[in-house]
């Protein structure tokens, strides 16, 4: 049989069983994708890629033919596109906590105009040199005694985001001592141990 003859065979049974191609491609796709997505979706963008020139006409053409259709179409897709960024970095907030308190840190600081900054890795240093413990109550930090960052000197009261100005102390004194200065704050100890 030459090749002529069996892609005329090809092309026939394509032809014939049109149909039930496409329904078996549609599983194919839906198979890939639920199985392998990270296949599928590398393959998507390879897809389009080569053949971009032709979807864009594609879409053109859809566009010109039902803009009804195609904005509802453009609708839908942003607010998939949302609810996945939203889904994401929930995601995100939840594998990275260090992350994000370091980032929710800097705008406050930046909100307050505070000078100065630091890194994870001193804050780490500084909860070695603290033996893991509250700077304040001594307490040693766990699960339920979960460590924070104090400004010794507030933010809303001028002090830096620099590593001098920060120590580690569980959240109940955290909140207890808010925005009270260092020295406020210790008369109001020294007092509560008297008691
Ligand atoms: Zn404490």
């Amino acid at each position: 049989m030459t090749r002529q003859r069996r892609l005329e065979i090809k092309a026939k049974y394509r032809e014939s069983h049109r149909e039930k191609l496409r329904v078996a491609n549609r599983e194919y796709q839906a198979r890939i994708r639920r199985e392998q997505p990270d296949r599928a979706r590398d393959a998507d963008i390879a897809y389009k890629a080569k053949n971009r020139e032709r979807l864009n006409e594609y879409e053109r053409n859809r566009r010109k033919l039902d803009p009804e259709a195609a904005r509802e179409a453009c609708r839908r897709y942003r607010q998939k596109n949302l609810d996945q960024q939203r889904e994401r970095a929930r995601l995100y907030t939840k594998l990275h906590p260090e992350q994000n308190r370091a980032a929710a840190r800097r705008r406050r600081a930046l909100r307050h105009g505070a000078t100065g900054s630091h890194t994870q890795a001193q804050l780490d240093a500084l909860m070695l040199k603290q033996g893991g413990r509250c700077a304040d109550c001594g307490d040693q930090f766990s699960p339920s005694t979960p460590p924070t960052v104090d400004h010794i000197v507030a933010l809303s009261r001028g002090g830096s985001d620099s590593i001098e100005n920060l120590r580690w102390t569980c959240r109940s004194c955290n909140s207890a001592k808010y925005n009270k200065s260092p020295l406020e704050w210790a008369r109001i100890r020294a007092l509560r141990e008297r008691c």
